[in-house]
């Protein structure tokens, strides 16, 4: 079975300057729900100010519906604001590269680490089956440092399971990756349990599919993706982000893999978003869905 992570109304709207309404959020995660994706990373309970599209957390979590729902907490404030909506899974965010977590966090990976073990011993206090998601980014290379090792990746994941966390989701954080890639760290991961790991797959240089392709092949079934490609990479301006849920599902459904989505209300699902932000649709699945059905 394979499960497919939705992360658009997080990951791909967090790094929008474009203000987009909370009920246009909303309708959004429902109608994401509505076409069949049953885990949906809705929203981050970080500082407003550090992430302004995503402000309005406390606002939007009790409007969803119809899903399991997440959202990223980045410290123990975050927390606080989690708890008192009931937010029963979390996630937490770090990077194989300490580079890129000193630049993003303004924490060394060890100290990212330290914060996340108090914040998921007190998520658990209150939520005691609660369930917690690490987020380990820039696998493969780092924008500021260059290329990561997968000793390095394995460690951080050990780092991350032993302190309680639930699934490791491996990130290919600016899309450099190629299934070669994949490969050398499924071998440094392999000991772990292969159903608790997620990839994170970015498609900036046109790779995720390929990437996703050898993952399956290795064995894993858990897939992070974003409706419409929403979340272009910060590190490479004017490159696509995040795989795109169309182009994942499209793929996975042509292999024999039922998803459970439906492709075409899927395409639909991010057209008033992309509308809001001004930007045309990216996924080729999508447009094709959309043409086709003009
Ligand atoms: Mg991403």
């Amino acid at each position: 079975m394979i499960r497919i992570v939705e992360v658009g109304p997080r990951d791909g709207l967090q790094n929008e300057p474009t203000s987009i309404p909370t009920r246009v959020k909303s309708q959004f995660i429902a109608d994401l729900a509505e076409v069949g994706l049953k885990e949906i990373e809705a929203t981050s309970f970080v500082h407003p100010k550090a992430v302004p599209q995503l402000a309005d957390a406390d606002d939007l979590w009790p409007m969803l519906s119809g899903a399991k729902f997440s959202a990223l907490v980045p410290n123990s404030r975050g927390l606080d604001r989690a708890r008192a909506l009931g937010v029963d899974r979390i996630a937490v965010f770090t990077a194989a590269s300490s580079a890129f977590t000193e630049k993003n966090i303004r924490m060394t990976i060890d100290e990212s680490l330290a914060v996340f073990k108090e914040v998921i011993d007190q998520f658990h206090e209150s939520q005691p089956n609660g369930w917690v998601r690490g987020y380990l980014s820039t696998v493969f290379e780092c924008p500021y440092a260059g290329p990561v090792s997968p000793e390095q990746v394995k460690s951080v994941t050990e780092s991350l399971f032993e302190m309680g966390v639930d699934e490791v989701s491996l990130g290919d954080t600016i899309g450099v990756g190629s299934p070669k890639d994949v490969a050398a760290v499924h071998q440094a991961v392999r000991g772990f349990d292969q159903g608790k790991i997620a990839w994170h797959f970015h498609d900036t240089r046109g790779t995720a599919i390929a990437n996703t392709a050898k993952a399956l092949e290795l064995g894993y079934t858990i897939f992070d993706a974003s409706a419409g490609g929403l979340g272009g990479c910060p590190y490479a301006p004017g490159a696509g982000g995040n795989l795109a849920t169309e182009d994942l599902v499209y793929f996975l459904e042509r292999e024999g893999i039922e998803t459970g989505i439906d492709l075409k209300m899927l395409a639909q699902a991010s057209l008033p978003i992309l509308e809001a932000l001004g930007r045309p649709a990216q996924s080729k699945a999508q447009l094709a869905v959309l043409a086709a059905h003009k």
